[in-house]
C-alpha cells in the first residue's frame, strides 16, 4: 500500500481575523512555490467548519464566489506539493472530519516516519481511511484519544507521531499549532491588526506570506511548541522536549529568498553560499550565469566574490510547471528545454561558470550543459551551491531514493562526465556551515551526510 507524504507543502493558519479566508488565500498565494498540485482552505465561524479544496494552483482553486462561501474568523489552508502518480483530490488538504467533539480540520507540512506503523494499527482496530495521507493518522488518533478535551487529545495524539510535522488544527472555536521537536520544517508566527483595531494571528510556513497580507512577524513557532488560539488570545505550551535540527535544504532550494526562515533571510544565505563557492572553487572564466531561479542569489555571490561578470545567460519560462516531479525521464528532459532558454549572443565563445543550487538526478545540469554547448560556449564550469546530495530525505523534502541520486551512485568524476561539463564543483559541508554562519550549527543535513536524527 502506498502512503502519501506531505512533502514541502505550505500551511497557514489564521485566527481572529475579519476575513480569515482572504488572509489564508493570499498567504497560500505567496507560498505557491511550496506546492502546486492542490490547494484548500477551511474556515470556521464558530458554529461550523467549511472546507473547499481542489487540484490546481491557488488562483485556479479559489475565486470570489468560493472565497465568499468561506465565512469565518479563523482559517487553515494548505498547498500540496506534487508527487508523481498521485493527484487524487482525497489527498488534498485541509482534512476535515466530524467526530464526538464536533468538527475538525487539519493541515500538515512534513512527513511522519512512523505513519505506516500507526496506520496499520488503526486499520487493525477497525479504522477506515479515505486517503493515502499520513495526516489522516492524526485525525484518527485525536478521535480515539482517551482524554476529554481537545487540547489533551491533540497532545496525546501528537506524542505518538515521529518525524517532521507542522500541524495547524482548526476546531469550531479554537486553533492549535504544533511543530515537531526537531523543528525540521519552518513555521512562523505573525500578528495582524483588524480594521476595528483588534488583533489577530497568522502562522505560516514562510514569512513571505506575512509580507503579502500585512502581518507583522513576531517569532518562529518553537520546536516542540504548541500554540493554542482561543477567544482568550494565544497560549504557548512546550509539549515535546526541543531538539532543534532545522532543514538546511530550505536555505538551499526550497524557501523563497525573501522569506526569513529559522530566523535568517534566505537571500543572504544563498548569496553567502555563492561567495563560499567562489572561494573554494575559483576558475578563470568570462561570465557567471545562474540557472534561474534557484541559482540566482548564489550566482550573484559567486560573481561578487570572484569578480567575474554576472549575466542572465539563461531565461526561464515561468509558465511551465516544475520539472522535478514528472514521472518519466523522457518527459523530465523535454521539460527542462521547455523551461530554460539560453541567450546565444551572451554565451557563444565564452567560458561560463554556471551556478545551480543542487544536483539530484543530474538531469537538469546535463540538459543545461547541452543547451549551452549548443550555443557555442567555449568552456562550461558547473558549480553547485550545496554539497552532493547522497541520501534521501525522510523529513519532508521530495528527494528520490538513493539509487536515483546521481552523487550516491557515481564518483565526482563520473558525475562531471555524465553532465558533460568541463568541470564540476560542489560547495563543501564546511562551506555550507560558514554560509549559514551560526555559532551553534545544528541543522539537519542528512541529504548530504546521511546522518538521520530520527
Ligand atoms: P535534477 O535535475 O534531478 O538533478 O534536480 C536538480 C534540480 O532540481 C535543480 O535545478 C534544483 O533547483 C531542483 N531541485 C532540487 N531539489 C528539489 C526538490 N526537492 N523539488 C523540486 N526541485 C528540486
Amino acid at each position: 500500500m502506498k502512503t502519501e507524504w506531505n512533502e514541502e507543502c505550505a500551511v497557514v493558519g489564521v485566527y481572529n481575523a475579519q476575513n480569515a479566508a482572504s488572509i489564508a488565500y493570499y498567504s497560500l498565494f505567496a507560498m505557491q512555490h511550496r506546492g502546486q498540485e492542490a490547494s484548500g482552505i477551511a474556515t470556521s465561524n464558530g458554529e461550523k467548519i467549511i472546507t473547499i479544496k481542489k487540484n490546481g494552483l491557488v488562483t485556479e482553486v479559489f475565486c470570489d464566489e468560493t472565497l465568499n462561501k468561506l465565512k469565518g474568523f479563523s482559517a487553515v489552508g494548505h498547498n500540496r506539493y506534487s508527487t508523481a502518480g498521485n493527484d487524487s483530490i482525497a489527498d488534498a488538504q485541509p482534512l476535515f472530519a466530524r467526530y464526538d467533539l464536533g468538527e475538525i480540520a487539519i493541515v500538515h507540512n512534513g512527513n511522519l516516519t512512523n505513519a505506516r506503523q500507526i496506520r496499520d494499527e488503526l486499520i487493525k482496530e477497525g479504522a477506515i481511511f479515505q486517503s493515502y495521507m499520513d495526516t489522516e493518522n492524526l485525525i484518527h488518533l485525536i478521535a480515539r484519544a482517551k482524554q476529554e478535551n481537545l487540547i489533551d487529545r491533540i497532545k496525546e495524539a501528537v506524542l505518538r507521531l515521529k518525524g517532521a510535522f507542522c500541524f495547524v488544527i482548526l476546531s469550531r472555536k479554537k486553533m492549535f499549532v504544533i511543530r515537531d521537536r526537531y523543528g525540521f520544517r519552518p513555521l512562523s508566527l505573525g500578528e495582524i491588526v483588524n480594521s476595528d483595531g483588534s488583533k489577530g494571528y497568522v502562522v505560516a510556513s514562510e514569512t513571505c506570506a506575512f509580507d503579502l497580507v500585512g502581518a507583522k512577524y513576531l517569532r518562529d513557532v518553537e520546536p516542540g511548541e504548541m500554540l493554542i488560539f482561543s477567544k482568550n488570545g494565544m497560549e504557548s505550551q512546550s509539549i515535546m522536549l526541543p531538539n532543534p535540527h532545522p532543514c538546511v535544504f530550505e536555505y538551499i532550494y526550497f524557501a523563497r529568498p525573501d522569506s526569513r526562515v529559522f530566523g535568517r533571510l534566505v537571500y543572504d544565505i544563498r548569496k553567502n553560499m555563492g561567495e563560499e563557492l567562489a572561494r573554494e572553487n575559483p576558475v578563470e572564466a568570462d561570465l557567471v550565469i545562474p540557472v534561474p531561479d534557484s541559482g540566482v542569489a548564489a550566482a550573484l555571490g559567486y560573481s561578487r566574490q570572484s569578480g567575474i561578470p554576472f549575466e542572465l545567460g539563461i531565461i526561464r519560462n515561468h509558465y511551465v510547471g516544475r520539472t522535478f516531479i514528472e514521472p518519466t525521464q523522457q518527459i523530465r528532459e523535454l521539460k527542462v528545454k521547455l523551461k530554460l532558454n539560453p541567450i546565444r549572443e551572451l554565451i557563444e565563445n565564452k567560458r561560463v561558470v554556471v551556478i545551480d543550487d543542487s544536483v539530484v538526478r543530474g538531469t537538469t545540469s546535463r540538459q543545461i550543459v547541452k543547451i549551452l554547448r549548443d550555443c557555442g560556449a567555449k568552456e562550461i564550469h558547473m558549480k553547485i551551491s550545496s554539497p552532493p546530495t547522497i541520501s534521501p530525505c525522510y523529513y519532508g523534502v521530495d528527494t528520490p531514493s538513493r539509487e536515483d541520486l546521481i552523487s550516491a551512485k557515481m564518483s565526482h568524476q563520473e558525475v562531471c562526465q555524465f553532465i558533460g561539463a568541463d568541470s564540476l564543483s560542489f560547495l563543501s559541508v564546511e562551506g555550507l556551515k560558514r554560509s549559514i554562519g551560526v555559532e551553534n550549527y545544528q541543522y539537519c543535513q542528512a541529504c548530504f551526510d546521511g546522518k538521520y536524527i530520527v
